[in-house]
């Protein structure tokens, strides 16, 4: 179904709605707590194991959402699907950016292949062009929050819809395209933010491998390495385009690596796709 953007834009294929189920680890610290208070109310002195049950269980959620490819708070796309083998993902974090940006659209054109961008919101609000011309090129914008918060994992159910629902907004009215996947700041989430999701018709991306290249640093054989060693089909792969490491020469490790990695991609016999159209192959 197509709606109207509020810049006026049509939007295509609007994101639909997705049921929101408690993962695992949510249902089983709800149980936690229901039997500890259970507990409290009925056998004496049980406070310290209520207690400390409870803590026990808060600190499972905690800990599974600093774990970026967790599953246990809910599905987390970290591959692409038995349907797209002998393709793989490209995935760029943290653009637009105006200087690397265009830089790395121009290697991806003259390679032919098409790739996903995770935007955060107030860096496309600032170069609105650049991800229209993202789109223009065929590859696929998605959310990667307005504001890209190092404390995102903290907030609660109020500030997370703000912030997830703003940059969806946006990024729809931007590209006329509502994104499908989200991409939390550094990977870092915590329980509040499934429903939201849900609600917004988004999923939660990940990766396969990342090369760690928001480092400053490393050379480009290692940042190269870490992306592909054990290269494979339906890998998601994570690069950054905004917010680059560089390496001793103070070159930006994704105009050094990307055409490295393209090159093993080749070697291996894969495809490049972006993520909405390797998952719509299953
Ligand atoms: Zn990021």
């Amino acid at each position: 179904m197509n709606h109207v953007s509020t810049s006026g834009a049509p939007v295509h294929d609007a994101a639909p709605t997705r049921q929101w189920r408690p993962g695992a680890l949510v249902c089983s610290a709800a149980a936690v707590h229901a039997g500890a208070a259970g507990a409290v109310l009925a056998i004496p002195g049980s406070v310290g194991w209520a207690v400390g049950s409870v803590l026990a269980s808060h600190l499972a959620l905690v800990g599974a959402g600093l774990w970026p490819r967790s599953t246990l708070l809910g599905p987390n796309l970290l591959r692409l699907p038995a349907s797209a083998e002998g393709c793989v993902a490209l995935t760029f974090d943290d653009g637009p950016d105006p200087e690397l940006t265009p830089r790395v659209l121009d290697m991806l054109d003259a390679h032919g292949v098409r790739a996903t961008f995770f935007c955060i919101g107030e860096r496309a609000a600032a170069h609105p062009a650049l991800v229209r011309e993202i789109v223009r090129r065929g590859h696929a914008v998605e959310n990667h929050s307005m504001h890209h918060r190092w404390h995102f994992s903290l907030f609660g159910p109020g500030r997370i819809w703000k912030d997830v629902s703003a940059a969806q907004q946006l990024l729809t009215d931007l590209t006329g395209q509502a994104p499908r996947f989200f991409r939390a700041p550094a990977g870092l989430r915590n329980p509040f933010l499934e429903p939201v999701l849900c609600k917004l018709g988004l999923h939660l991306a990940t990766w396969t491998r990342r090369g760690f290249d928001t480092r400053s640093g490393d050379n480009a054989d290692r940042v190269t390495q870490r992306l592909t060693n054990g290269l494979a089909g339906r890998d998601i792969l994570l690069l950054h385009d905004g917010d680059a490491g560089t390496d001793s020469t103070g070159r930006p490790h994704c105009t050094t690596v990307l055409p490295r990695l393209l090159a093993a991609i080749d070697q291996a016999g894969l495809r490049c796709v972006t993520l909405r159209a390797g998952v719509a192959a299953g």
